[in-house]
């Protein structure tokens, strides 16, 4: 296979060990450190002699190797990793250490898909780590004197007071993402602990939405489902999962499916706002001034024909979200329970009549997120609880890690007259499980198997996530 730099996940750590004028004097950006080899990208004038040049500025290893890739690709991912800083003469702007290492920071958290960055001193050094598909990763290192003055330009950034460092305090400020050309709001908290103090920065609205369904791992049949529900003017549409499960990204995609029709209003109410949407009113809830119900009613009143409602997790904002859904507004909102099955009955202890249950619900999706496996460094190997299955060594494209971003394991329960009966009957999970299976609708597990066999996702993860068995099956 040829090698495409277009799929490697930049190690953006690695890569900025090596000062900026010297990557792009070079022409070369250094992308990973796996298994004791360097990889390095290289334009084809400068490939032969960048070992020697970024020799210095390498960490320990046993081996270098220079890839050749188009002079002009590497210049936009030095510009992704460094920022595009020029000033009006064409010449490169001066900036401070602090600056930089914070826009580097931010600029990395944003390449690497992070949500979000800790800065967390200890008594001689600092460690920065990132949160990526939910899991916390180690970024890099710093001495304690660059970690004060971090901490003091964040603090800047965000109008916190910086001579206050016994207190919590918390701020916010928006930095210009180079890699997606817009503005990107981030959330500081800082928090004095035993060796100065903490920081961390969530970043909000930073991710891009796929396109297509199809990208988050559903496949022609579900998606055609989906659309299909979602062209019904009125009723509920549900996705659940316990919290990382990315039902609010599937809220959003679905969302985004609607606005492609310029006829409809719609409205998010949403804590906080995770995905900035043209054509929608936006609205972040703050719950120390107002809650999901409360804002839910004044939407209203604003003549939506969709609206969004981030969570639905008290009997209040049930039932008003159940009566919108029921008076001509497609209410489209996420549940935490940990099947589809399971959904009416939560509705019915949250206190909605059943027979409103069954009249409103038209689709529900329950769905997990796992990690997927690099295809570049797959193999086949022995089965496990799954059947057949993949694992990973960790090669150049993915960091080493093996992994390459989460696919969406799902089970979708639409909901037809039969269920309606079973649930105004108050059937139970199993019952209506034991429908879904005679009808031939995957579950949860199914679908990961499934996605294990077909060497998309990970075994041992998806035993995690998912379980070793199909729970109901048993039953
Ligand atoms: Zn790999």
């Amino acid at each position: 296979m040829n090698f495409d730099f277009s799929q490697v996940a930049i190690d953006t750590a690695l890569a900025l060990k090596v000062p900026m004028t010297i990557a792009k004097r070079n022409c070369a950006i250094v992308f990973a450190h796996v298994k004791g080899v360097i990889h390095i990208a290289a334009s084809e004038d400068t490939a032969g002699e960048v070992k020697y040049s970024l020799l210095r500025y390498l960490p320990e290893h046993d081996s270098i190797s220079v890839e050749i890739v188009e002079t002009e690709t590497i210049k936009n991912s030095l510009n992704k990793v460094y920022g595009k800083r020029v000033n009006r003469d064409g010449g490169l702007t001066e900036e401070s250490t602090a600056v930089r290492m914070v826009r580097e920071l931010l600029s990395s958290a944003i390449i690497n898909k992070a949500s979000d960055i800790h800065l967390e001193p200890s008594d001689t050094s600092s460690r920065c780590r990132m949160r990526v598909d939910g899991a916390m990763q180690s970024h890099s290192q710093y001495d304690s004197a660059d970690h004060h003055q971090m901490v003091s330009r964040i603090k800047v950034l965000a109008d916190l007071n910086i001579s206050e460092r016994r207190l919590p305090q918390d701020g916010k400020f928006s930095f210009y993402s180079e890699l997606q050309s817009r503005s990107i709001d981030i959330r500081v908290a800082s928090i004095p602990t035993k060796h100065g103090e903490k920081i961390t920065l969530r970043l909000i609205g930073a991710m891009e939405l796929p396109d297509k369904l199809e990208s988050l791992g559903f496949d022609e049949k579900s998606v055609k489902s989906i659309h299909e529900n979602l062209k019904i003017a009125q009723g509920l549409v549900l996705v659940t999962g316990p919290t990382g499960s990315g039902k609010s990204t599937t809220l959003y995609s679905f969302l985004k499916h609607l606005r492609k029709s310029e006829d409809l209003s719609l409205i998010s109410l949403e804590d906080p706002v995770e995905y900035e949407m043209a054509g929608v009113t936006q609205v972040g809830i703050d719950h120390q001034r107002t809650s999901f119900s409360r804002a839910l009613r004044s939407a209203l009143r604003h003549d939506p024909d969709v609206i969004l409602v981030g969570e639905i997790r008290d009997a209040e904002t049930a039932s008003i979200a159940v009566r919108a859904a029921l008076t001509g507004h497609l209410v489209l909102s996420t549940l935490h329970t940990n099947s589809a099955v399971t959904v009416p009955q939560r509705l019915v202890d949250m206190g909605v009549p059943a027979y409103l249950v069954a009249s409103t619900l038209n689709l529900v999706i329950s769905q997990r997120l796992v990690k997927k496996l690099c295809k570049h460094c797959q193999k086949e190997t022995d089965a496990t609880s799954y059947g057949r299955s993949y694992r990973t060594d960790g090669c150049k494209y993915c960091m080493g890690s093996g992994y390459a971003g989460r696919a969406a394991v799902y089970e979708i329960m639409e909901i037809d007259n039969t269920i309606r009966r079973m649930v105004v009957s108050g059937q139970s999970e199993i019952d209506l499980h034991r429908y879904l299976q005679k009808n031939k609708v995957r579950s949860l597990w199914q679908e990961g198997k499934k996605k294990v066999n077909e060497g998309v996702i990970d075994a041992v993860i998806a035993e995690r996530v998912i379980g070793r068995v199909d729970g109901l099956t048993q039953l």
